[in-house]
């Protein structure tokens, strides 16, 4: 297939015959869909999974738009972690071995100032950087970017997801507006568009192994008799199934708590989500859920009201909803992404009815599934990946998630990879961390300094 040679780009000599003692032969789909684009010099938003190949998309087209000859900072590249910006890094310099004297500088947070600061006064062509550090540079004016011509935004859903849309808005404010602007990223949330509309020009969108796949949704139904087999019903399917996050929903408020406290007892990792938490508590229990540090929420239609996260495997319906929009829309949760979503409804004799209903609503039938067998319930609940760490300090004391990043990797024990979703609220922020390294991210937050003084810190669980 010749689509998808190197040969046909259009590339400097250096670069593709450099590319050729990679080994990169073939261009992977993104790159044979992005790098046309990008070497014709258009903003392009771009979508594909973790191994795609992404880094040499951006990485050939800021290298080929490169002029050597000028020392001027020509392109910039954020990535959310340190980790992810070194290996961004490594991988421009394979790809530019072709060409001669290329420099190539990270600009990472939880790394001393003082030696970017003499590597800037040095000068170079391509900086990869973390958003808080880079913003920091351009504050102190230590980086100017009057000479970029690529802006590329790595990872930039999980930038989002670690707090930094302002940090970035800011950086993107300090560019020249003439530039090419290269946004990648795993998901779509409604922050990227916001991005994509202010800060981009006329983007081409381009998009591989589409996650807009139509929701793959699986629903069984289970029958169950009475309130006692129907909770352990729930357990059983809960044991027995593969989820990170699960929703299950009760048709009133009374039975949520209820159910989540016995869920409780039994070792699950679960929160309740009804009409009668505060504001706060609400905002504690979403927070925990999305950072994975608790599994399952069990919750009412209503206070599961725009609860809309990506990630949300698993979906049961403890009772069948009252109303079929209701169970579509429940249901509708999971799936999402391209991911596979489990849904499954518990259905007594008397809720028969409703499951006919719905079988003529959805034109299909749904076959009764027989419940895993009882000896699962030896076993013991699966535990969350991330625990949350409650700081108390937010947005009126200007922290931001670049400060909590560097003050959990000041001492270099706890890597980026440990840290999962930051968020910031008015008073508060939370961290998710990887529950191995939870005491140790603790102290580090306890002792370090954040903005220059010490906020007080805990680990929220229960
Ligand atoms: P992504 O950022 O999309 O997750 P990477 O850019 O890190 O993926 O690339 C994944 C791996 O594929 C890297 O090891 C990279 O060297 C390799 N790779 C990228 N493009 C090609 C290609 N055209 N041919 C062969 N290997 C490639
Ligand atoms: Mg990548």
């Amino acid at each position: 297939m010749t689509d998808n040679n190197f040969n046909a780009l259009g590339l400097s000599s250096g670069l593709l015959d450099n590319l050729a003692s990679l080994g990169y032969h073939t261009m992977t789909p993104i790159q044979a869909q992005s790098l046309p684009v990008i070497l014709s010099g258009k903003d392009v938003i771009a979508q594909g999974k973790t191994g795609s190949g992404k880094t040499a998309a951006f990485g050939l087209g800021l290298l080929n738009a490169l002029d050597v000859k000028k020392f001027r900072i020509q392109a910039l590249v954020l990535c959310p972690t340190r980790e992810l910006a070194d290996q961004v890094a490594k991988e421009i310099r394979r790809l530019a071995r072709g060409i001669h004297n290329i420099k190539v500088l990270t600009l990472c947070g939880g790394m001393p100032f003082g030696p970017q600061l003499g590597s800037l006064e040095h000068g170079a062509h391509i900086i990869v950087g973390t958003p808080g550090r880079i913003e920091e540079h351009i504050r102190k004016r230590s980086l100017v970017l009057q000479s970029l011509n690529t802006f590329v935004l790595d990872e930039a859903d999980r930038m989002l997801d670690m707090g930094f849309q302002s940090t970035l808005e800011a950086i993107m404010e300090q560019m020249p507006s003439q530039r090419q602007t290269l946004l990648f990223s795993a998901t779509f949330p409604d922050e990227i568009e916001t991005i994509a509309q202010q800060y981009l020009q006329q983007p081409v969108r381009v998009e591989v192994e589409s996650v807009h796949a139509e929701h793959i949704i699986e629903q069984r139904v289970y029958r169950v008799s009475d309130y006692q087999h129907r909770l352990k019903a729930l357990k059983l399917l809960l044991l027995d199934s593969q989820y990170d996050s699960a929703v299950v929903f009760c048709n009133t408020k009374r039975e949520t708590q209820d159910l989540a406290d016995e869920l409780k007892s039994a070792g699950f990792s679960v929160q309740a989500l009804h009409g009668d938490l505060d504001q706060k508590q609400r905002d504690q229990v979403l927070v925990r859920f999305v950072n994975k540090s608790v599994s399952i929420i069990v919750a009412t239609d209503v206070a599961a009201r725009g609860l809309d996260i990506e990630a949300l495997d698993t979906v049961i319906n403890y009772q069948i909803a009252r109303e079929l929009d209701v169970h579509v829309h429940r249901i509708g949760r999971t799936g999402r992404a391209g991911n596979a979503g489990m849904a499954y409804t518990l259905v007594s004799d008397k809720e028969q009815y409703k499951l006919e209903l719905l079988e003529a609503h959805l034109q299909q039938t749904i076959e009764v599934s027989k419940l895993p067998n009882d000896s699962i319930l030896k076993q013991s609940p699966s535990q969350p990946e991330m625990a949350t760490l409650q700081i108390d300090g937010g947005k009126k004391q200007k922290v931001r998630a670049g400060d909590i990043l560097g003050a959990l990797t000041a001492n270099g024990d706890i890597k980026g990879a440990d840290i999962g979703k930051i968020q910031i609220y008015d008073q508060s922020a939370y961290v998710a961390v990887r529950r191995s390294i939870a005491k140790e991210a603790l102290d580090m937050l306890g002792n370090g300094k954040i903005k220059g003084r010490s906020f007080r810190a805990r680990h929220i669980r229960g």
